[in-house]
């Protein structure tokens, strides 16, 4: 956690050695891997081999369902769905000074700065190591390059899958976002169904309604107006190409189309990660 933190200070000697320490006692409780410049210095990455223990980052737009797909693949292989947009709503749902500050930021579509979502997120492994967690898929984190490299100096991201959808899509998709106040499912209700024209193929995404017992416990998120949400698709868009630029260059940026709605693009992900020779975990992660 002071790792993380640590490298937000700047000075890079003094970050090595906390990063160092912090990585030192994670990888006593953990099987996570680490940069080899940081195992050079006597912390060696540990692995199951039979474990899926993978660490990687899913990026995209708003609206785009990388938390659908990465929470799906969470359950397909063990690890844990980290969202920084969830920790942050946990955040909000608490009460206290830094749950006004973090509501006026979210409710504008700005992002909060690196420190809160450095702590919010150094937290959350505390918590994941301290219950035995290993691996991770992250979502919404990093944002910005600085988020990127931050997080290259702490950990070694093994893979960065860019999912992406046509923009026509994006703004329907998140305005037809719900989520369930008791059990915290996601859920969407937008029906899209755009007809191909002038050789673009057309895309169909069904409704991902929720069961029946979740109908009347819907909510929107307060970030999930129109006005707000085309500042977050703004924003996004922003920040975003140097983040794929940092990975591209390191050759572990996944760029994946996705071509409809969930029936028709799991499958295809799942050939794309590999990961199609499981049936029956493809069953019962759907
Ligand atoms: P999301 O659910 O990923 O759309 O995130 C919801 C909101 O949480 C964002 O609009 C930001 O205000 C904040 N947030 C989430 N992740 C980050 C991050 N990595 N850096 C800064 N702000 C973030």
């Amino acid at each position: 956690m002071t790792a993380l933190r640590g490298l937000l200070s700047g000075n890079a000697a003094v970050n090595t050695r906390m990063a160092v320490r912090w990585i030192s006692s994670v990888a006593a409780e953990s099987g996570f891997s680490f940069p080899a410049s940081l195992a050079r210095k006597g912390v060696a990455p540990r692995r199951d081999p039979g474990s899926r223990n993978v660490q990687w980052v899913f990026l995209g737009c708003p609206g785009v369902g990388k938390g659908t797909y990465a929470s799906r693949l969470s359950r397909l292989l063990g690890v844990p769905h980290i969202a920084t947009g969830d920790l942050v709503r946990d955040e909000l749902a608490a009460t206290g000074p830094l749950s006004k500050q973090l509501t006026e930021i979210v409710n504008r579509g700005q992002l909060v700065s690196d420190e809160i979502i450095i702590d919010l997120l150094s937290k959350r492994f505390e918590d994941g190591v301290a219950k035995g967690e290993s691996g991770f898929i992250l979502d919404g984190f990093p944002r910005t390059r600085r988020q990127a490299e931050i997080l290259e100096g702490v950990t070694e991201i093994e893979l960065v899958v860019n999912l992406k959808l046509r923009e026509d899509v994006l703004l329907g998709k998140c305005l037809g976002r719900r989520i369930c106040s008791q059990c915290g499912g996601n859920f969407n209700v937008a029906s899209i169904d755009i007809k191909g024209e002038n050789g673009r193929p057309g895309i169909s995404m069904p409704p991902l309604l929720p069961p029946e017992h979740c109908m009347s416990k819907l909510v929107t998120r307060a970030d999930d107006t129109e006005e707000v949400v085309k500042e977050r698709l703004r924003l996004y868009y922003e920040l975003s190409q140097p983040v794929e630029e940092f990975y591209r260059v390191r050759g572990k940026l996944l760029e994946f189309d996705l071509p409809g709605g969930i029936p028709e693009s799991w499958p295809k992900l799942l050939q794309a990660l590999n990961l199609d020779d499981h049936d029956e975990k493809q069953s019962a992660a759907a």
